[in-house]
């Protein structure tokens, strides 16, 4: 198989509620299991980008956004399989919850890991990098605020979990060019929400990732070890979009937060 670009998988919550943000644990162990059965190994994202994001065969990655505690449901099959998985972090919400303002109403609210909690996962395989301080929107924000969710976000996990944080995502996926130059003078790279694999032709601090909303069915799960999710996902890229731009221009966004 051709190494086309890096799948790189988008978690929130791991429940069975069925929403927009949760995936079943058992499906999450399912999707590993076929991952491995077909070949496929994680890959580290941090050290992909400091190996200047190489084209890898049957690789992937895992990241999870906001920190919940429904990790927990996740952590033992993280450490069977042996992958790595980073978790980005609003540490101002760390200890507390989702409930931030603007959060969509059908995003179901719930409870965010403490730092020790944190700490405990690291040996599972789990990584930590930065989603800002208190998942605001960045390009709402003034040079002040910007540098604050920027470097704040860094610092803590720097100083909490005592590694090194190079890695950025953007809460709701959101950012713009001045926002881009600003994260860039802080993190090695940063991760948006359009809906691709990702490769070293893209603009480092915009990083494509793939939800997981998107791998909740068999078919879409066969696509991505068969190695033919790419073009299934730029037909979903242009629904997406054309939505997004026929109703409310964020609501399909933020519903994807
Ligand atoms: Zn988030």
């Amino acid at each position: 198989m051709r190494a086309g670009g890096l799948p790189i998988l988008t978690y929130h919550a791991f429940d069975t509620t069925g929403s927009v943000t949760a995936t079943d644990p058992v499906w999450f162990a399912d999707t590993l299991s076929a991952l491995t059965n077909a070949g496929f190994q994680a890959v580290d994202l941090a050290s992909w980008i400091a190996r200047g994001r190489p084209s890898v065969e049957r690789g992937f990655a895992l990241t999870i956004d906001d920190g919940l505690r429904s990790i927990f449901e996740v952590a033992d099959v993280v450490a069977r399989y042996r992958v790595s998985a980073t978790i980005f972090l609003a540490t101002d919400r760390v200890g507390s919850d989702n409930g931030w303002p603007g959060q969509p109403a059908k995003v179901p609210r719930g409870r965010i890991l403490s730092w020790s909690e944190l700490a405990s996962l690291e040996s599972l395989g789990f990584r930590f990098a930065a989603h800002g301080r208190t998942h605001v929107p960045l390009d709402r924000c003034d040079d002040t605020q910007l540098d604050e969710e920027l470097r704040g976000s860094r610092d803590a996990i720097e100083q909490r979990l005592g590694r090194a944080c190079s890695l950025f995502a953007y809460p709701y996926g959101r950012s713009n060019t001045k926002v881009r130059l600003a994260v860039r003078r802080h993190y090695a790279a940063a991760f948006g929400t359009r809906l691709d694999t990702a490769n070293a032709r893209q603009d480092l601090h915009q990083i494509s990732r793939i939800d997981a909303y998107y791998l909740r069915s068999s078919h879409a799960l066969d696509r991505l070890t068969t190695g033919k999710l790419e073009g299934w996902l730029r037909v979903r890229r242009t629904l997406r979009e054309g939505r997004a731009a026929m109703t409310h221009p964020l609501s399909w966004r933020l519903a994807r937060a």
